[in-house]
C-alpha cells in the first residue's frame, strides 16, 4: 500500500469513524484508534515513529499511506492586550489567519475555515480579498493544535489555554462543510481536542443550505450573522441574503435551536455601523423579527480597516441599541474588540489572496445554485 506523495492521506484530519474503517482494511483490531489517536490529538504528535504502542508493520502501514502534517506558521503577532495572531500558511501555499482571545476565565480561538471568503459582504476586510481556497480538515484542526502548543510553551503554568474554538476566521465555513464537519467533530471529541459542543461554534452569514445539513448530522453551537433587521437593508450588507432571505434563514435556524435542546441557543450576531443599521428603528425591527426565535444577541461594534466605507458606531449608541433590546427581554452582550494593533479584530483578518479571478467564478456558481 504504497502512495505517492500528492495522495498521502494528512492523518490529522482523521475522524474516530475513519480510523475505525481504516483499520478494518488493514486487517487491524479497532482498539487502535484510540491508541492512535491519543498520540496525533492529546500529545499532538507529527510522527508515527514516536507512537511506541503501536506494532512496527502499523507504523510502517501508516507511514506509507499518510502523513500528519501541519500548515507552517510564517508569522506570528502578539497584541499588547494579550491577543496573539498566527499567519500561516496552507499547503496550497496561500496564507491565512487564526486568533487567540485570552480572557479572564477563557480562552478563545478564532478559526479560519477557507483562504479569503466568496461571500463578498460589504463590511468584511475577508470579503474584499476574494475567495481563494477551503482549508482541508487537517489545515483546520492545525490551528487548534500549535494554538495548543505554543501557549503551552508561552504559558508553562498552563494559564492561558483554548477552552473555546468559533470558526469566525477567514471564509463561510457552510460553504466547506465537507471539511468544516469532520474538523468539529474532532474538537469535540474526547479522543480529539475534547471541548464541549457548548464551546465549538460554527458562524454562517446564512447559508441555509449548509445549516439544513448541520441538522442532520451535528450539534455544535452555532452563530448567524445577521446584521440587518429586513431583507432591504440585508440585501446591501450580506448579499448571500438574495438567496437566502431572512424568512428562510430563521425558519431553517429555528429548526436547528429545537436540536440544541431546550438549554442551549443559537447566537445572533449584529455588526453595528454608523448610521446605518444602529437607529433606533432598527432594533425595533429586530426585537420583533427575532420575537419567537430562541436566541442571545451579539452586537459587534464594526471595526475598521482601510478603504472601509463604514464607521463605528459611538460607545452610547451602542449601549442604546443594547438597553432597548434588552428592555425586550433579550439578552444580549457586546463584543469588546480585541487585538486591534494587529489587526486581530473581527472583520479585519486578511492573509494573503493571490487570485481573485477564483473567487469571481466561486461566486458566480454560488449565484447561479451550482454550489450550496
Ligand atoms: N463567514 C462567517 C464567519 C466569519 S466572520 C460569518 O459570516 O458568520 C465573524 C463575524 O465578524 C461575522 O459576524 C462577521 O459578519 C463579522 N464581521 C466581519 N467584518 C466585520 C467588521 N469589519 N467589523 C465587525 N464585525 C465584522
Amino acid at each position: 500500500m504504497t502512495s505517492s506523495p500528492e495522495q498521502r492521506v494528512n492523518f490529522l484530519g482523521y475522524t474516530q469513524g475513519m480510523w475505525l474503517e481504516l483499520l478494518e482494511d488493514l486487517g487491524e483490531k479497532p482498539f487502535h484508534a484510540t491508541q492512535v489517536m491519543k498520540w496525533i490529538h492529546h500529545r499532538l504528535l507529527c510522527d508515527f515513529e514516536g507512537m511506541t504502542d503501536l506494532s512496527k508493520k502499523l507504523r510502517q502501514h501508516l507511514m506509507e499511506y499518510g502523513c500528519l502534517t501541519e500548515p507552517e506558521v510564517a508569522r506570528e503577532l502578539v497584541s499588547t492586550d494579550g491577543t496573539r495572531k498566527w499567519l500561516m500558511r496552507s499547503l496550497s501555499g496561500s496564507l491565512f489567519e487564526t486568533v487567540y482571545i485570552p480572557e479572564e476565565d477563557r480562552g478563545t480561538l478564532c478559526v479560519s475555515s477557507q483562504v479569503g471568503c466568496a461571500l463578498d459582504c460589504s463590511f468584511c476586510s475577508t470579503g474584499k480579498q476574494g475567495f481563494n481556497s477551503n482549508l482541508t480538515t487537517a489545515e483546520i484542526i492545525g490551528q487548534l493544535r500549535i494554538a495548543r502548543r505554543r501557549l503551552a510553551e508561552v504559558y508553562p503554568d498552563r494559564r492561558r489555554a483554548v477552552t473555546n474554538v468559533v470558526m469566525m476566521g477567514m471564509g463561510e465555513p457552510l460553504l466547506n462543510i465537507d471539511n468544516v464537519l469532520p474538523a468539529a467533530e474532532l474538537m469535540m471529541d474526547d479522543l480529539g481536542y475534547g471541548i464541549s459542543k457548548r464551546k465549538v461554534t460554527v458562524s454562517t452569514a446564512g447559508v441555509v443550505p449548509g445549516i439544513e445539513k448541520l441538522c442532520e448530522s451535528t450539534d455544535v453551537s452555532l452563530a448567524i450573522s445577521l446584521h440587518a433587521p429586513n431583507n432591504e437593508l440585508r440585501d446591501q450588507l450580506v448579499p448571500i441574503n438574495k438567496k437566502y432571505p431572512l424568512e428562510q434563514l430563521l425558519s431553517v435556524a429555528s429548526r436547528y435551536a429545537r436540536n440544541l435542546g431546550e438549554k442551549r441557543t443559537i447566537t445572533i450576531e449584529y455588526t453595528l455601523m454608523d448610521g446605518i443599521n444602529d437607529a433606533r428603528e432598527h432594533a425595533i425591527q429586530l426585537s420583533h423579527l427575532l420575537r419567537d426565535f430562541p436566541c442571545k444577541i451579539n452586537l459587534i461594534p464594526f471595526n475598521p480597516f482601510p478603504g472601509a466605507a463604514y464607521k463605528r458606531p459611538s460607545m452610547a449608541a451602542v449601549r442604546g441599541f443594547q438597553e432597548r433590546l434588552v428592555g425586550d427581554g433579550y439578552s444580549v452582550t457586546v463584543r469588546t474588540t480585541r487585538g486591534e494593533d494587529i489587526q486581530a479584530a473581527c472583520g479585519q483578518l486578511v492573509g494573503e489572496v493571490a487570485d481573485r479571478t477564483r473567487r469571481q467564478a466561486h461566486y458566480k456558481k454560488i449565484q447561479a445554485g451550482e454550489i450550496a
